[in-house]
């Protein structure tokens, strides 16, 4: 795919970038090994004061950025304000606990002093999705570089300004050219980096293809890799649930960015005793979303980020509609120029169709009925994604039993999935492996270090 900004909301090619070039990857990899030597000597201090400068330049040219955000991916341009500054926030997260996540821990052992300390790796390798294009990238880089490591982004195809805006950031609050580069490249230029001695590990967000090719590659070299990839999140209500609190939830969990987050809620499964009423209300909920121009503040639903990604979402509606689903609103494109789709509602989704099996990237959600606990537990686990679940309840037993059963890396109670930086994030089965934030976050691209003194 070409390296181009395409306006989401118009259709418009706005600019497009070349690769770069042997010549060019094989500067910035000698720059990225260069700095790495210098960088990893500098004290937790001196990296978190660079830390919190980046905090501090988000915060200050956070409706700039925005922009770039929004123009290119087509995201709502106050969420894309929200971004920017969670960026911000997480960033200064780790300029505040970074030390702390890395303090060296002694043991009680036979040594006379025995303890582990968690060192740096080298350059790492970002492979980062459009669909948060800010938070992508800096959730994986405050930890990482505060833990010494430099890093190396290959972004999304359609958010090169994106890419280019980060490597800037980096640079203008002090850090050394090379601590942080973006390297505007192709799929296909991925592998070569991966062999790379120089590249130490590598990180992946994105799709399972994407996640299975950059492991794989990995693997052969014995590198570390951490794979966040896609889900299918359930979102379970029971009837105990504060419904108009689940209510309100669902819908801002199946919509948030068009749709197109890897813990979006996209399987509603609605204890029978509440379906009908919360299918209906839902139902006209979704409907009524207000659709447009996402830089106008009064709009709910913004564009989809590219044509192939609309026409992908259509296929999956199609194809679950034609495997006997039915449709009770949205299922089609919205005949404007720019990327629009309907929200969608469908209901009768069998399990060998799209919508009940792969993860629909789009405002589309499925429901579904069911008996007790042991079904709804049953249904959210009979996917081959294990990324988060949220669940709806005020029994304390339910909780519990959710909690245990979900097979998920992160269920959240009466909430939203939502990634923070003072918790872990990732999932399990094909959702990925591996985590970021949190302090198992900081330390996936360390050496865990034994030291054994006698
Ligand atoms: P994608 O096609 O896999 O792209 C993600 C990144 O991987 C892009 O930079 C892409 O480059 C690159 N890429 C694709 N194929 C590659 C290959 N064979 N070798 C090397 N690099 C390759 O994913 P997407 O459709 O843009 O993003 C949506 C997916 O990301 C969804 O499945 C979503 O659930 C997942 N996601 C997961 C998380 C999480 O934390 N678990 C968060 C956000 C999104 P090009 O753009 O140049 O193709």
């Amino acid at each position: 795919m070409a390296i181009a900004s395409v306006n989401p909301a118009t259709g418009e090619t706005l600019k497009t970038f070349s690769s770069f070039d042997g010549a060019e990857i094989e500067k910035r990899l000698g720059r990225a090994e260069g700095a790495f030597r210098n960088y990893r000597r500098t004290t937790l201090t001196e990296r978190a004061e660079l830390l919190h400068a980046v905090s501090e330049l988000l915060f200050q040219e956070k409706e700039t950025f925005a922009q770039i955000i929004t123009l290119e991916m087509g995201k709502l341009l106050r969420d894309s304000v929200a971004e920017i500054e969670k960026c911000a926030r997480g960033c200064r997260f780790y300029a505040e606990n970074g030390g702390r996540f890395l303090e060296e821990e002694p043991a009680q052992t036979d040594a006379a002093e025995s303890y582990v300390e968690y060192q740096p790796l080298g350059p790492v390798l970002a492979v980062m999705p459009w669909n948060f294009p800010f938070w992508q990238v800096f959730r994986f880089a405050a930890p990482a570089l505060i833990a010494g490591n430099v890093g190396l982004l290959k972004h999304a195809s359609n958010v090169p300004q994106c890419a280019l805006a980060i490597e800037e950031i980096f640079c203008r609050a002090g850090f050394e050219k090379g601590v942080f580069q973006t390297l505007l490249i192709e799929p296909e230029q991925v592998e070569p980096l991966i062999i790379d001695p120089r590249v130490k590990a590598v990180t992946v967000t994105g799709s399972e293809k994407a996640g299975a090719a950059i492991a794989s590659a990995a693997a052969r070299e014995i590198k570390k890799s951490v794979l966040e990839l896609g889900g299918s999140d359930a979102f379970i209500v029971m009837p105990s649930a504060d419904f108009e609190s689940a209510l309100n939830t669902a819908v801002k969990a199946r919509t948030i960015n068009t749709g197109q987050s890897c813990i979006a809620a996209k399987r509603f499964i609605i204890a029978d005793e509440i379906h009908e009423k919360f299918l209906q209300q839902f139902v006209e909920r979704m409907r009524s979303l207000k659709i447009g121009d996402p830089t106008d503040p009064d709009t709910e639903l913004g564009p989809l980020a590219t044509e192939h990604i609309l026409q992908g979402v259509d296929h999956q509606v199609q194809k679950t509609i034609a495997a006997g689903a039915r449709l009770l609103t949205g299922g089609n494109r919205i005949q404007s120029q720019g990327f629009f789709y309907e929200p969608t509602v469908l209901v009768d989704v069998p399990k060998d169709s799209p919508a009940y099996h792969e993860e629909v990237f789009g405002p589309v959600a499925s429901v579904f009925r069911v008996g007790d606990i042991h079904a709804a537990i049953d249904l959210a686990n009979d996917t081959a994604f294990g990324l988060g679940s949220s669940a709806w309840t005020k029994d304390r037993g339910e909780k519990k039993l959710f909690a245990s059963e979900l097979e998920a890396g992160m269920v959240f109670i009466n909430a939203m999935v939502a990634s923070d930086p003072r918790l872990p994030f990732g999932g399990v089965k094909r959702s990925g492996f591996g985590r970021e934030l949190g302090a198992a976050g900081i330390r996936e691209f360390t050496n865990t270090k034994t030291i054994w003194i006698s």
